[in-house]
C-alpha cells in the first residue's frame, strides 16, 4: 500500500514540477531568435526568450525554466566586453542553489569565442552549454526548439559535470575549448576536429565519449586590453603587424602558415613590435594539427620561439586572442607562464 502512496506522491510533484530541476536560460540573440523580415527579406532579430521556450513544450517535463533576456543581437555584434557582462550574469544566476545549470542562446558566427570566454571567466562549476541554430523561425523545419530541448536534457545530466562549458547543436556535444564552426549554412556545422566530440544526445540519453580538457580560469578583469588578431598571407609585407603595434595594442595573435610560419618581412616585423613589449603569439591558419618549432629560416616557428614569440599550440586564432586578451588583462606578463597557457 505504502509503495502506491509514494508512486502517486511522485506523480504529482513531477506533474507540478516539485522535484524538477530549476535551469536558466540565458537568451541573448542570433538566428536561434531570428525570422525573416518580409520587407527585405533578411532574417531580423524577433523571438524573445520566452518565445523560445514556448516552442518546446516538452521542457516543462523536464526542467524548471528561469527565462533572462540578456539581449537580441546577431553574434556578429558581440564582443568580449559583452561576453564579460554574461559571464557576470550567469556565474550570479548559478549561484542560486537551487540552480543545476544554465543554457546559453547565442548566434553561432562568435558562439566558439563566446563559450571559450565564459569557459575561463565562470567560476562556477555547474554545466554551461552554449546553443544556437543554423535554421531561423521562418524556416520550414527550424533547428532551434529541439537544440534547446537538448541543451536543457545535457545540463540536467550527470554526465555533464565531467564538461566545462560545452557548445551542444544538431545532438552533437562539443568542448568551448576545441569547438569551432566548420559549414556556413549546415546544421552539422560545429565539430572539434582531431579532438573529437564530447558526446551525443539521443532521445533521453546524453552520451559522454569523453572529459574534455581543462583550461586556466581568471577572474573577470575591470578592463579587457587591447589584443590584435592578423592573418598573414603569401606577400605579406608586415604593415598590419604593424599597423597594430602602433595603435597600442599589448598583444598581436598572428595565423601564421603551416605549422606557424611567416615571412622574412613579417617576421621583421614582429621583432620590431617584441621590441616595443607587446607579446605576440603564433597560431596556424591551418585547420587541424597547431602550431610546431619546426622550420629555422627567418620567420620559421623555431627561429620566431628564439626570438620570444608564444607558440600558441592547437588553439585557433580567434581563441587564441581569447586567451592572451584575458591573460594579459589579468596582469600576467611573464613570458614563460604566458607560454604555458597555450601548451597542448
Ligand atoms: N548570424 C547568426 C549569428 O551568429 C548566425 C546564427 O546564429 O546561426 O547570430
Amino acid at each position: 500500500m505504502m509503495w502506491r502512496i509514494l508512486l502517486c506522491l511522485t506523480c504529482v510533484c513531477t506533474a507540478y514540477g516539485a522535484e524538477l530541476p530549476t535551469v536558466v536560460i540565458v537568451a541573448t540573440g542570433g538566428t536561434i531568435a531570428e525570422k525573416v523580415d518580409p520587407k527585405t527579406g533578411g532574417a531580423v532579430p524577433a523571438l524573445t526568450g520566452q518565445d523560445l521556450i514556448e516552442a518546446v513544450p516538452q521542457l516543462s517535463k523536464l526542467a524548471k525554466i528561469k527565462m533572462v533576456n540578456f539581449s537580441n543581437i546577431d553574434s556578429s555584434q558581440m564582443t568580449p566586453a559583452i561576453w564579460s557582462k554574461l559571464s557576470h550574469i550567469v556565474d550570479k544566476e548559478l549561484s542560486d542553489s537551487s540552480v543545476v545549470g544554465a543554457v546559453v542562446t547565442h548566434g553561432t558566427d562568435t558562439m566558439a569565442e563566446g563559450a571559450f570566454f565564459l569557459d575561463l571567466t565562470l567560476q562556477s562549476k555547474k554545466p554551461v552549454t552554449f546553443v544556437g541554430a543554423m535554421r531561423d523561425a521562418s524556416d520550414p523545419s527550424p533547428d532551434g526548439p529541439v537544440n534547446i530541448l537538448n541543451a536543457v536534457k545535457l545540463v540536467t545530466s550527470p554526465q555533464a559535470k565531467s564538461w566545462g562549458v560545452t557548445v551542444a547543436l544538431n545532438q552533437y556535444i562539443n568542448s568551448a575549448r576545441d569547438v569551432r564552426k566548420t559549414n556556413t549554412t549546415n546544421v552539422q556545422t560545429f565539430d572539434s576536429g582531431q579532438r573529437g566530440y564530447l558526446g551525443y544526445i539521443v532521445g533521453e540519453k546524453v552520451l559522454l565519449y569523453h572529459t574534455g580538457r581543462k583550461v586556466p580560469k581568471f577572474h573577470l578583469p575591470k578592463a579587457l586590453v587591447k589584443v590584435a588578431l592578423i592573418s598573414t598571407y603569401a606577400g605579406d609585407d608586415g604593415a598590419f603587424v604593424r599597423y597594430a603595434a602602433a595603435q597600442g595594442v599589448k598583444g598581436i595573435v598572428i595565423e601564421g602558415v603551416g605549422a606557424g610560419n611567416v615571412n622574412s618581412a613579417v617576421n621583421t616585423a614582429i621583432k620590431d613590435a617584441l621590441q616595443q613589449g607587446i607579446h605576440v603569439v603564433i597560431t596556424s591558419r591551418v585547420a587541424h594539427g597547431g602550431v610546431f618549432p619546426v622550420y629555422g629560416d627567418e620567420g620559421g616557428g623555431k627561429t620566431l620561439q628564439r626570438e620570444g614569440v608564444i607558440l600558441g599550440g592547437d588553439y585557433t586564432g580567434p581563441k587564441a586572442r581569447i586567451l592572451l586578451q584575458l591573460a594579459l588583462s589579468s596582469g600576467e606578463n611573464e613570458f614563460k607562464k604566458l607560454q604555458s597557457y597555450f601548451t597542448y
